[in-house]
């Protein structure tokens, strides 16, 4: 599982600020956050991109969304807002192929992102 950097902090072989995780995922806070509030929140499941992933993760991609809402509201982002973002490929932004969601947050945030 220790293809990608997420992949090591999935298997403990690199350290992350854990902020939350549980059988299925893990969130952490970004290395260089873009935010007051910046988490990526990843399936243990080495899924490279959104285009990898099958009707078989439906179960886990809809615990990977309620997860967000659960870690937002600690962070205390709940009522006043947040965004989650997934790059998918080079052309989005992607840069670690281990599928994860950004959820930033703590700052006015413009639409549309760039
Ligand atoms: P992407 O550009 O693939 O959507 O997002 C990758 C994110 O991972 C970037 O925001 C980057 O700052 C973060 N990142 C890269 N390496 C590490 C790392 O070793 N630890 C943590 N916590 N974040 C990382």
């Amino acid at each position: 599982m220790s293809d990608t950097i997420f992949g090591k902090i999935v298997d403990g072989e690199i350290p992350a600020d854990i902020v939350y995780e549980d059988a299925d995922l893990i969130a952490f806070r970004d290395l260089h956050p873009q935010a007051p509030t910046h988490i990526l929140v990843i399936p243990r499941k080495p899924i490279p991109t959104l285009n990898d992933a099958a009707t078989e993760d439906a179960e886990l991609l809809g615990k990977l969304l309620l997860a967000v809402a659960k870690i937002a509201a600690q962070e205390g982002l709940a009522e006043q807002g947040y965004r989650t973002v997934i790059n998918c490929n080079a052309g989005a932004g992607q840069t670690v192929y281990h599928l994860h969601l950004h959820l930033i947050g703590g700052r006015p945030l413009q639409w549309p992102p760039g």
